[in-house]
């Protein structure tokens, strides 16, 4: 049993649909990894992608990591029965003389990677992979579906609050009953007038949480703070620079609603630090690692495990991407929901084709593996990686 070859390429990615990529080139790598395992007649390739929001990894991804695990020996790879890839192996193996601190982005190489490897051994296993990430990590069952929220919300380079009222419509028809929008790119007389055009359409500020993209300084973060307070949000994310826990813990002083923090952090030491020093509140606060970018499942297991040691619920983690792979890792392990991106950072975001949202819940895909297959325009991306 061996992993015969991985292709990895750059795509750029765009937060609008059917619009230019966003500024500086928004990009993620694809991966395809091939196996000698035949299954149906055909042999066995695992897909990856470096979620959304980090850019893609080629050299890395080339250089360091494929490279070890195309060079690993059988047993190093495959668990003590010899019927499968041992995800928790391979990533050992990938991490080989890699030294602690300095994660940049090597995480999301390895992430990615480490997506394409799940992929693979969950449809040699024959199973979803949110029923063979929860048999390898010894939860009897998966949830049988996840609560979900659509985020967007990004300011339109024209027409912003028209488009805005346009796009929270279309996730209401869609079934979600909860969204997410940023703010923090524009003054905020400015992005409350945006709050309040979402509020409107989603009916309170319990179905409403605004992500500031990690933009604001101290004065800014706790101006808005005190701003936003009078709308009782769902949630208030990603306030400011990932690694000012300063100022984090100076907005959870004087906001009551929920936070949520921990998108951009990439590594248990990281997460240990914002539990530690972010003044962040077990009782309503929101974790949304996200566990690409974590160094894949093994790394994001290690955080969740993390927290759950001092004293936080699974039900606290949300995670970031907004795409299927979340979504099973969502109900694998019990969290507390995931996002969606119904119409941004296509053909990544969003769900399997013709999947349906009732109520703000979801089930993850049924048939072996993440499911990509079902989700046409991004099987169409993959797929091209085999020509
Ligand atoms: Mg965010």
């Amino acid at each position: 049993m061996r992993i015969v070859d991985i292709t990895e390429r750059s795509v750029p990615i765009s937060r609008y649909a059917a619009v230019a990529p966003a500024p500086g080139g928004l990009t993620t790598s694809i991966v395809a990894l091939r196996t000698d395992v035949v299954r149906d007649g055909k042999a066995v390739v695992g897909y990856g992608f470096s979620s959304i929001g980090r850019f893609a990894q080629s050299g890395l991804i080339r250089e360091r990591f494929a490279a070890r695990l195309l060079a690993a020996d059988e047993k190093q790879l495959v668990d003590d029965a010899g019927i499968n890839f041992d995800p928790f192996r391979a990533w050992h193996v990938m991490l080989r003389g890699e030294k602690p601190g300095g994660h940049g982005e090597r995480c999301v190489a390895v992430g990615t990677l480490d997506m394409a490897i799940w992929d693979a051994a969950a449809k040699i296993a024959g199973l979803p992979l949110h029923h063979f990430i929860a048999a390898r990590v010894g939860r009897a069952r998966p949830n049988e579906s996840v609560p979900v929220y659509a985020a967007g919300g990004y300011v339109y380079p024209h027409d912003d609050l028209r488009r805005l009222d346009e796009e929270l419509r279309t996730f209401l028809q869609l079934g979600y009953t909860h969204a997410k929008i940023k703010i923090g790119a524009l003054p905020l007389s400015e992005d409350r007038r945006r709050i309040e055009t979402a509020l409107g359409i989603l009916g309170g500020g319990q179905r409403l949480a605004v992500d500031a993209m990690n933009a604001y300084d101290r004065s800014e973060a706790v101006q808005a703070a005190g701003q936003l307070a009078r709308y009782h949000l769902w949630w208030f994310e990603d306030v400011c620079d990932p690694l000012d826990f300063e100022t984090q813990r100076a907005v959870t002083d004087l906001y009551d609603a929920p936070i949520a923090a921990g998108e951009a952090l990439f590594s248990v030491a990281e997460a240990r630090l914002l539990d530690l020093h972010g003044g962040l509140r077990r009782d309503r606060d929101v974790l949304v690692f996200d566990p690409v970018h974590c160094y894949g499942i093994p790394g994001y297991l290690q955080i969740v495990e993390r927290f759950e040691s001092s004293g936080w619920s699974r039900s606290s983690f949300w995670p970031h991407g907004g795409h299927v792979f979340s979504l099973h890792v969502a109900a694998a392990l019990g969290l507390g929901g995931a996002e969606v991106n119904p119409l941004a950072f296509e053909p990544f975001g969003g769900l399997a084709d013709g999947v349906v949202v009732h109520n703000g819940r979801v089930k993850p895909p049924d048939e072996p593996g993440v499911g990509f297959e079902s989700k046409r325009d991004l099987w169409q991306l993959f797929k091209s990686l085999n020509a």
